[in-house]
């Protein structure tokens, strides 16, 4: 089922969301969910939080359905190594007409769980590095604007704020 992306703004996506204690049918719903939501965005990534759920998930697909085998689930995920660093424009779908330029690391190890409940590690270069600390930021309660300079983060916040009290956001 899709669900509703939420927006900057509601207080579960600026708040670090609790690790999953197990696979159960509700979490393994919540991921088919996540996909279809995804999907139908469309988007490279999705957090839990993104979905109104305090849960520390994440999917990410840098082919947006064409390639099932790029599909990637990540429960729990820690970043296990990073290095190098990267400059590029970035957008969430939290966060929608906006993008900004958002320094990361070039190259990251994430340690997660897969949704069949196994340990597995996933290394990412270039976008894939990218998405996958974009995911987990949102894991933490943190959005890519959070990561500018102050000067763009206010102006990004009395932006959103103008947006939202004329009722277009
Ligand atoms: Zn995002």
């Amino acid at each position: 089922m899709r669900r509703p992306i939420l927006r900057y703004g509601e207080p579960v996506l600026h708040t670090p969301a609790g690790p999953v204690a197990g696979i159960t049918p509700e979490v393994d719903q919540l991921i088919d969910d996540m996909i279809e939501t995804m999907h139908a965005a469309p988007g490279i990534g999705l957090a839990a939080p993104q979905v109104g759920e305090p849960l520390r998930v994440c999917v990410i697909d840098l082919s947006v359905g064409k390639r099932p085998s790029d599909l990637l689930v990540l429960v729990n995920p820690v970043v296990v190594e990073l290095e190098g660093m990267q400059l590029y424009e970035e957008g969430c779908l939290s966060v929608p007409g906006i993008e900004a330029s958002v320094v990361r690391p070039a190259r990251l190890v994430v340690e997660a769980m897969d949704r069949e409940g196994q340990l597995r590690r996933v290394a990412g270069e270039g976008l894939m590095a990218r998405a996958l600390q974009h995911e987990l930021d949102h894991l933490d309660g943190r959005l890519f604007v959070d990561r500018l300079r102050p000067v763009y983060r206010k102006a990004i916040a009395h932006r959103i704020a103008r947006l939202r009290r004329s009722g277009r956001w």
